[in-house]
């Protein structure tokens, strides 16, 4: 399986606010991919469906929703809000059973 790329930052500091850790700097972290992406149902047997889950990416200008996961820190995933064009990140949410626990926190 393919691995998916971290976005190009060149010398951009960017600085994700993990959840559970803080902000931290983007090289804690690794990019996993589109965290829009919906993975069809497994009763789906639609080959293209799977397929277009698998290999079709959009490659929008502006806010983009991420997954990243913070591999030098917590090892939880997070989905980061980034805008593609300014690096600028708007959000930093945790994923899987913490996000209804610390959604209820806040
Ligand atoms: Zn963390």
């Amino acid at each position: 399986m393919k691995r998916a790329v971290a976005p190009h930052l060149g010398t951009i500091k960017m600085r994700l606010t993990c959840p559970f850790c803080g902000e931290r700097d983007h090289q804690e972290f690794t990019y996993r991919g589109d965290a829009s992406a919906k993975r069809p149902a497994i009763e789906n047997d639609s080959i293209e469906d799977h397929r277009a889950y698998v290999f079709d990416r959009a490659n929008p200008d502006g806010d983009h929703r991420e997954l990243w996961n913070h591999t030098s820190g917590c090892r939880m995933h997070v989905v980061v809000t980034r805008n593609t064009t300014t690096h600028k990140v708007t959000g930093c949410e945790p994923v899987g059973p913490w996000a209804k626990t610390m959604k209820a926190r806040s």
